[in-house]
């Protein structure tokens, strides 16, 4: 027996599954019908956003619309050319290969893709120094999907060759709660409307996190001994797990109440705040810092964060003069 991730089981497998992101999903029904009429691989597709908004998620779908297999992978695996070149030769006529993370693929190893990517052709260098000797390998036509969550760490020579490239957005409160009642009917456990408005408004505006709240709650709710998650259980176990009313977790408001209390609302550098909030940059930069920024409680300019006038009401704290 295979057994399958809850992750795995609520991911949506087709594009009409696939909730929210409205414009990205026309535009990819278009592309994608277009390209099964024409009889072609999809053309080279890049999906960039935050962690949890889908992008693997799309990159399953594309394949299954088209009828074709996914190989998967993701830009850090890859540390040698022959290892991407190892992959590419194996692949199908039309297959889609995923890269994760493909602004972390390192530069030898982008090389290999130009020409795959462009002519559908490998450039293999044989040997090394005066007797080293190119051999041109073809490829079966794929599509390359790539997800990143940093669009401008992507080369241009890499950018440029993608023929699509769509951004996902952060969804509102009523998509999440969408998604929560589609999860929840495939867990088999019973939500209310206000329920899922409840977790889908404390999601941080990403689907992964709604799920797990759902999970949660559903913990909250066997042990309630209740046959429902209604919007008191919800708050309830949510306010338990630590998650308030705009979704901010403890993370979250560390960062804000070190802007705020240690530096005086900033602008203070992000490795600084880093530091002093014991956790990586990279964690702030690319999970916790652009919610607070779309939510408005953070600032990012060119001397650092700075601490908005919503930050301080959502601490209770004295804003620094002129704030308010
Ligand atoms: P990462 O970059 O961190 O891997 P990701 O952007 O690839 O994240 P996914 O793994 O595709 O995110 O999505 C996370 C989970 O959220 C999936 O298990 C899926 O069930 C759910 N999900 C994502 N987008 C949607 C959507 N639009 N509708 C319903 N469920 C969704």
């Amino acid at each position: 027996m295979t057994r399958c991730s809850v992750d795995e089981n609520v991911r949506p497998r087709r594009l009409s599954e696939f909730i929210g992101q409205v414009e990205l999903r026309a535009n990819l029904e278009v592309f994608l019908r277009a390209a099964r009429e024409r009889e072609r691989a999809a053309d080279h597709t890049l999906f960039y956003g935050n962690p949890g908004l889908g992008k693997t998620t799309l990159a399953k779908i594309i394949a299954s619309e088209m009828g074709v297999n996914l190989v998967s992978t993701s830009g850090p695996v890859m540390e040698r050319s022959g290892d991407l070149a190892a992959i590419l030769t194996n692949l199908q006529a039309q297959d889609i290969l995923f890269i994760d993370e493909i602004h972390r693929m390192p530069a030898s190893v982008e090389e290999v893709l130009y020409p795959a990517m462009e002519d559908f052709k490998l450039d293999l260098v044989i040997g090394q120094g005066p007797g080293a000797r190119t051999v041109k390998i073809d490829l079966e036509p794929f599509t390359l999907v790539g997800a990143t969550t940093r669009l401008g760490l992507l080369t241009s020579p890499l950018r440029d060759r993608f023929g699509c490239i769509f951004r996902i957005d952060f969804y509102s409160p009523e998509e999440l709660a969408r998604i929560v009642h589609r999860a929840s009917g495939i867990l088999g456990m019973e939500v209310s409307d206000e329920g899922a408005l409840a977790i889908g408004r404390r999601s941080r505006g990403t689907p992964r996190i709604a799920n797990r709240l759902l999970r949660r709650v559903r913990d909250y709710m066997v042990v309630a001994g209740k046959d429902c998650v209604d919007q008191e259980l919800a708050e309830m176990a949510l306010q338990r797990l630590d998650v308030d009313p705009h979704g901010l977790d403890y993370m979250d408001r560390k960062i804000l109440d070190v802007v705020v209390h240690q530096f005086g609302g900033g602008p203070v550098g992000v490795k600084t705040l880093a530091v002093a909030c014991a956790e990586e940059v990279r964690t702030i930069e690319d999970i916790y810092e652009p919610y607070l920024i779309q939510c408005g409680f953070l600032q990012r300019t060119p001397r650092g964060r700075v601490a908005t006038a919503k930050a301080y009401r959502h601490l209770k704290a004295d804003p620094e003069p002129g704030l308010l």
